[in-house]
């Protein structure tokens, strides 16, 4: 056998990448992402959420799986990985939320093919960074819940919003926007006061992006009177009220400066 057939026997090299697509704005995406989109032969990409000016330029060929099942999704990126290329799944915001990745990395174990997960800046966080808050503040809340209101998709009773707001920290709640009325009522039987800040962004870091801000008790009918329907975040809790004068004990020079 010569060099060259014992490469050309070789298995395909290249193992599927979960890419994390960021939250809109082209420029959100992590080099590592940039460099694979670049290079990837291949590129299934979730088209409802995905800014495709991601894709302007690139090589490769691109489809969208807005159209498409679990399984036409898996048998193109099989199909790919098995011809050789270099397969890219595109997901919005990080693929570990709310991705639906691991049905599709446990499908790719069964066929043994290798995959990686390249994270990238959920939405969750281009939220904050439009709102320029810290959703951790000490003495206020050291914790944030990522979460979402059930819809089609049961949401197990112990993580109730009415459950979850019992700790009072910032929630920053997917999927749920059209269902407001229900989240604020919620989120009130559970816990949180009718005043605590509440702040929705609408397509974070995106041109057309929307902000609003209130309370539980008005947030409900702000929002339907922006029109806001879907593409979302909810941010909600004491640490987006501003007027609190507590300062971090990080930068207080009494703090033992170990940990900084
Ligand atoms: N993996 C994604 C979330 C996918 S679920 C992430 O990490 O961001 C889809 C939900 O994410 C939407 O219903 C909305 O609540 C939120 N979302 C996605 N992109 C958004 C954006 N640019 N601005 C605000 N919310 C967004």
């Amino acid at each position: 056998m010569t060099v060259q057939d014992s490469t050309i026997s070789q298995p395909p090299s290249h193992p599927v990448v979960f890419l994390g697509a960021g939250p809109g704005d082209p420029e959100l995406i992590t080099l590592k992402g940039r460099r694979l989109l670049d290079q990837a032969d291949l590129i299934i990409y979730a088209g409802s959420l995905v800014n495709k000016e991601l894709l302007t330029g690139v090589q490769g060929e691109c489809f969208d799986s807005a159209g498409m099942d679990l399984e036409q999704i898996l048998k193109h990126i099989i199909a790919g990985y098995r011809k050789g290329q270099k397969v890219v799944r595109l997901h919005t915001g990080d693929p570990a939320i709310y991705g639906a990745i691991r049905e599709q990395m446990q499908w790719l174990d069964k066929e043994e093919i290798p995959y990686e997960v390249v994270p990238g800046v959920s939405s969750a966080f281009a939220t904050a960074a439009t709102l320029k808050k810290e959703l951790t503040v000490p003495e206020v809340t050291q914790t944030v819940i990522l979460t979402r209101q059930a819809g089609r998709t049961p949401v197990p009773e112990r993580e109730s919003l009415r459950n979850l707001a019992a700790a009072q920290a910032t929630m920053c709640i997917f999927l749920s926007v059209s269902m407001m009325d229900k989240v604020a009522a919620d989120l009130i039987d559970g816990g949180y006061t009718p005043e605590t800040p509440v702040a929705v962004v609408e397509k974070a870091s995106w041109p057309e992006e929307k902000k609003l801000t209130g309370t539980l008790a008005n947030i409900d009918e702000k929002i339907k009177a922006s029109g806001i329907k879907k593409t979302a975040m909810i941010i909600v809790g004491p640490a987006l009220d501003m007027e609190s004068t507590i300062a971090s004990k990080l930068y207080d020079t009494k703090f033992k400066h170990e940990y900084r």
